[in-house]
């Protein structure tokens, strides 16, 4: 041995004390000495020395080499110091009776110094490497093997069981990084020591299990056959009722072994591509493996390999999908959509190659690329005169790792001379839940720059309401293809979700956009439903860019406000006009039938232009507030309601220009929120065309006043 070790001789005859001090100083060894077994006690609790192993005579005054062993045990100095007995007349029993009190050795008196020094030796051999050994191969946290043990082992068990069937099994908890954020590390490991335990108890003394992640368990099992995925759902609710964390999600992937020759640890990849395959998927428990997944991780190492060069060649290519008004059926804005079209792969989904862009991280390059092309698009439209709609980008998770997103944004959209209200972001829960504070943060920057935020897939699954409590945004954006299953009518549990995400959102004052809308019976009854937009096949496909620019000037699908105007053409335009030297009043209001009833009031009197959102208002304010005499604006609409106009409108000085009355429910504490607002006045709803008319015509002369306060 290298280190020079400490023994303890406890023994009351001070000649064998001698003898053995002598043989073991010998060998290199030092020794301690005990004349009793509490003087030995004493010594190794006084932690004054590293004690590498005792020696111990069992009959000793005081406290002899049984109490001594009990002690030890007691306060479980015997699991880090052996010890060996050293019996004499007495043999046998005592023998037998010491090692059922922990000693790990005997020795019999007279002493032969070559056979203690080899039992001392052997026996501190065997404490290092168990010592090693539980280093290495336990994980401290949760009592299962580590990794490297767990392959070691699982090899083993396969051997000994040639004719077994077994399954590789790896898990991993759904988003184990918030958990770990939101309730603390000390509950994150206690839910990890839980989920052991119950691996541990589910597969028995027949498997065995390890740990080789921060949240991934594997485990080795017989194969046995698998439960349905709701089953399998409920199962580990109720499992995991006493676990330090409700409603977490456990996913498994599963391989079938069935290349014994394979090293355990590619056994265990085809268990975690599985497990990958069903990763963030809401309602998917586990996965088996097959060998199509294997299939996929070549075709994403290919894709991997292509897509730097793929975006500087330009083969990412922008569509657009309309977003129509459901009241009107008109345009009311659009979403870009990248596709891929590869010289020799042919044209690729961004369903397959997004999902993988975000696990890379080259989303963001490809994202910050769509962003672009979608600012050009609109500084086409701007330049060439067409009405200008907002255009929604996507906004993947991994674009808000970067500190300076909204600042990246806003440089980028001024560059090109964009309004911000023109780019909305669609933006989905996943990106929440990694990093909550960072989001919200990002989320709130991008809305006081003017840009708006639409939450994509709600209704997905993970969609919390805490989330949106917590998340400021303008418009929620729900899936069909979510909630429903094949074509034809909802079933009632689909309708209902249907509707209570549209109450909710009615509730929240968020406008809703349901996308995925295939039929008409979809349009009918989320129309019924008091939804505001619809994008989906039953309109329109995504389409290139050109092709959705020939759409866009069908009569029926134009954009809803002929008014909406570019910078160029900067006349108010005269489609509801009756005559030319009347004052000009503004309709902000996204219900057709209050425009029509608001113009039926007014157009005897006033020139009438209409908005049906705020961004729509935005722009035609911008290029000719001057011609405007009065606003009257509904506060609940979606796209940029009134709250947010009026917040515009204050910056960029037009607030104290125009006066704006503003027209909402009574009962609900709108006007007490108009007069906060600075509004001029308030109307309720429904309206008396008398009161209408009064107040319009005090704002008018308002705004007469102020024109004259302006040239003085
Ligand atoms: P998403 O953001 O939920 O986009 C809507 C998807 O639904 C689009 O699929 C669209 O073509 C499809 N869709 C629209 N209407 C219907 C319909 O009536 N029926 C059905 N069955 N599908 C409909 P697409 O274009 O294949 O895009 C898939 C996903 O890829 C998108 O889902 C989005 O998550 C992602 N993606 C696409 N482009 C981008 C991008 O530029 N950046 C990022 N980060 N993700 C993108
Ligand atoms: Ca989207
Ligand atoms: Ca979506």
């Amino acid at each position: 041995m290298n280190k020079k070790r400490t023994l303890l001789i406890a023994e009351d005859s001070k000649v064998n004390r001698k003898i053995l001090k002598r043989i073991l100083e010998a060998e290199g060894y030092d020794t301690l000495e005990a004349e009793n077994g509490q003087i030995a006690l004493d010594l190794l609790q006084s932690g004054k020395y590293e004690i590498s192993l005792v020696l111990l005579d069992l009959t000793m005054p005081v406290m002899n080499g049984y109490e001594l062993l009990a002690k030890m045990k007691e306060s479980g100095l015997l699991t880090s110091v052996p010890v060996i007995v050293t019996t004499g007349s007495e043999k046998g029993m005592a023998e037998i009776r010491s090692l059922e009190c922990g000693a790990s050795d005997f020795i019999a008196k007279p002493y032969n110094a070559e056979i203690i020094i080899h039992r001392v030796e052997s026996i501190l051999r065997l404490c290092d490497n168990a010592a090693l050994i539980n280093e290495l191969e336990i994980d401290l946290l949760t009592g299962v093997y580590s990794r490297e043990a767990f392959y070691r082992h699982a090899q083993m068990m396969l051997e000994e069981n040639p004719d077994e069937k077994y399954d590789i099994v790896c898990s991993n908890i759904e988003n184990f990084k918030m958990i770990n954020s939101k309730y603390g590390i000390t509950v994150g490991d206690e839910l990890l020591r839980c989920i052991a335990a119950h691996n541990i108890a589910c597969i028995g003394p027949d498997g065995i299990c390890g740990r080789i992640g921060a949240d991934s368990f594997v485990v080795l099992r017989k194969s046995r056959s698998l439960r349905s995925q709701e089953e399998i759902g409920q199962l580990y609710s109720q499992t995991f009722q006493d676990a330090p964390v409700k409603n977490f999600v456990m996913q498994y992937g599963v391989y079938p072994i069935s290349d014994r020759s394979a090293s355990i640890a590619s056994m265990c990849d085809c268990a975690q591509i599985a497990l990958s395959s069903i990763k963030h998927k809401y309602g998917m428990y586990y996965a088996v493996y097959d060998d199509s997944m294997r299939q996929k991780i070549l075709r994403e190492h290919q894709l991997t390999g292509y897509m730097e060069l793929a975006l500087a060649e330009k083969q990412f290519v922008v569509y657009l999908q309309p977003k129509h008004d459901v009241q009107t059926g008109r345009i009311a804005g659009a979403e870009a959509l990248v596709r891929w079209f590869h010289p020799e792969l042919g044209f690729i989904s961004p369903g397959e190659f997004i999902p993988l862009f975000e696990r890379n991280g080259f989303v963001a390059k490809l994202d910050r690329y769509v962003w672009e092309v979608v600012c050009t698009i609109l500084q086409g439209w701007m330049k060439e005169g067409r009405p200008l709609i907002p255009i929604s980008a996507n906004a993947s998770r991994v674009d808000f790792d970067a500190d300076d997103l909204p600042e990246t944004i806003s440089e980028l959209v001024d560059s090109y001379g964009i309004p911000h209200n023109m780019l909305h972001f669609e933006v989905t829960e996943s990106a929440y839940t990694d990093n909550p504070q960072k989001m919200i943060a990002a989320v709130s920057m991008l809305r006081s720059m003017g840009f708006l935020i639409e939450m994509d897939d709600f209704g997905s699954g993970y969609s919390s309401l805490n989330m949106l409590s917590e998340l400021p945004i303008d418009i929620l954006k729900l899936d069909m293809r979510f909630i429903q299953k094949g074509s034809g009518l909802l079933p009632n549990s689909k309708r209902s979700i249907l509707s209570f995400i549209v109450s909710l959102s009615k509730w929240l004052q968020l406008p809703t956009i349901a996308e995925g809308v295939e039929t008409k019976e979809e349009v009918e009854l989320l129309r019924s439903m008091g939804c505001n937009y619809i994008q989906g096949f039953y309109f329109a496909k995504p389409m290139p860019v050109a092709d959705f620019e020939k759409y866009m000037t069908d009569a029926k699908n134009a954009p809803s406000l002929q008014a909406v105007t570019t910078p160029k053409s900067s006349e108010i335009p005269t489609t509801f006009a009756s005559g030319e030297n009347m004052p000009c009043v503004l309709i902000v209001e996204d219900i057709e039938s209050n425009r029509e009833l608001l113009k039926e009031i007014l157009k005897p009197y006033y020139k009438i232009v209409t908005a049906c959102d705020g961004a729509q208002a935005y722009a035609l304010i911008q290029t000719n507030h001057a011609k405007l005499s009065c606003i009257l604006l509904d506060l609940l609409m979606p796209v940029m309601d009134g709250f947010q106009l009026i917040d515009a409108m204050r910056k960029d000085g037009f607030l104290d220009e125009i006066p704006v009355i503003i027209t909402s429910e009574v009962g609900s504490d709108s006007e007490l929120r108009a007069l906060h607002l600075d509004a001029d006045s308030f109307v309720s709803k429904p309206y008396n065309a008398e009161i209408l008319l009064h107040h319009v015509k005090k704002a008018v002369n308002e705004r007469d006043f102020r024109k004259l306060r302006l040239r003085v």
